[in-house]
């Protein structure tokens, strides 16, 4: 049986790193009971307790064994901002000088955390900052579980964090098996006891993944679409030109079957004069019409060298109200927290530029 010990930097075990299950085959490989894995887990999770001698419920023995050989490390905070909508943004220390963001966004009735799965991408979709930044490594299952540790022990309670979204930096399902675990920790009672409506993965469309995630957790899904036809989405998602719509589509339809009927949530950047005209409005609802979903327009954040402009509001207006009288539930997502570069495809925002291709990117621009 492969051993579910796992060393970091410092040689100690991270047990951020376990769900419950793992956690469980940790404490059978290490000589000790299996329902010690949820009492540890509530202490991580549900307490914040990072020092192993505070966990009064296990024996001596166990807090000693514990202290010696492993640790609850969350990544460092190198930043921490606050905009002047209540958006909040952290910049977090993914280890060996990586850069990760964490942003919360506080609304009326409900508080969403969007999280980071991946440092960089590796997707390179046109319209986004992060896929400029070029791929450096995937999150360990505590990279991404800590983002959340983090960010509710930083928030008031008033501020509870009621949805988590995988939107940040990175393509979830090319980092499945850490995220699957990491989702399983924010919908597990003795963790974060999130619903499963409010744990979303988007994803830009890796269409074998998509079923595999059928078959493995049941969370909400977001689609990264931009385009209603291969020739558009080819440019603006690169990753179309392996998975096309032909085979996004049905993949969709079918998550949505899989999760009684639950609507998928398509997203789509609104690009001045690229993918904002009356057509482009019909053909989406065309396409769209046998897939149980709602549609997010995403106002376009302009970053240096992005080469594209935001569609103008009336025009989003337009392509909204189109796609209503189709009978889709259409919203425009408001731009959170611009003054701390917090809003969606800004999430690289200051961070170092690994690859230096954003550099390249505006000389050629220029
Ligand atoms: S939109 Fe998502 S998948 Fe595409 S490059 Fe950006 S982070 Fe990667």
């Amino acid at each position: 049986m492969k051993s579910v010990l796992a060393y970091t930097e410092s040689g100690r075990t991270n047990l951020l790193d376990f769900d419950q299950k793992s956690l469980e085959a940790f404490f059978a490989e290490i000589g000790e009971q299996r329902f010690r894995a949820p009492q540890v887990l509530k202490w991580i999770h549900q307490k914040g307790v990072a020092d192993f001698g505070e966990m009064s419920n296990l024996s001596k023995d166990l807090r000693q064994k514990l202290a010696a050989t492993c640790e609850i490390r969350t990544p460092g905070i190198v930043f921490d901002r606050t905009a002047r909508d209540g958006t909040r943004k952290w910049l977090l220390d993914a280890g060996s000088g990586n850069r990760i963001e964490t942003v919360f966004i506080p609304q009326e009735n409900r508080g969403t955390l969007c999280i980071s799965s991946q440092v960089g991408c590796v997707l390179d979709c046109s319209f986004c900052a992060t896929g400029k930044q070029g791929f450096n490594r995937n999150l360990s299952v505590a990279g991404i579980i800590g983002q959340l540790r983090m960010a509710s022990a930083m928030l008031e309670p008033a501020r509870r964090i009621s949805n988590v979204v995988l939107m940040g930096m990175g393509e979830p399902l090319l980092n499945f098996d850490n995220v699957v675990r990491a989702m399983d920790l924010m919908l597990d009672d003795v963790a974060y006891g999130l619903s499963k409506r409010r744990v979303t993965l988007s994803t830009s469309g890796v269409v074998p993944a998509i079923y595999r995630l059928r078959d493995t957790i049941d969370v909400a899904l977001a689609v990264s679409l931009h385009a209603p036809d291969d020739a558009l989405r080819d440019q603006l998602v690169p990753i179309n030109r392996k998975y096309p719509l032909a085979e996004l589509i049905p993949a969709c339809r079918d998550y949505s079957a899989a999760v009684k009927h639950r609507k998928i949530t398509f997203e789509y950047v609104m690009l001045a004069g690229v993918n904002d005209s009356p057509e482009q409005a019909r053909a989406l609802s065309r396409l769209l019409s046998r897939v149980p979903c709602k549609i997010n327009l995403i106002p376009f954040n302009p970053f240096p060298g992005s080469g594209y402009r935001c569609s103008d509001p009336e025009v989003i207006a337009r392509f909204q109200e189109l796609l209503m009288s189709s009978g889709y539930i259409t919203t425009v997502r408001k731009t959170r927290g611009d003054d701390i570069d917090a809003a969606c495809g800004q999430l690289v925002g200051r961070v170092e530029d690994r690859t230096r291709r954003t550099k390249k990117i505006a000389l050629e621009t220029t």
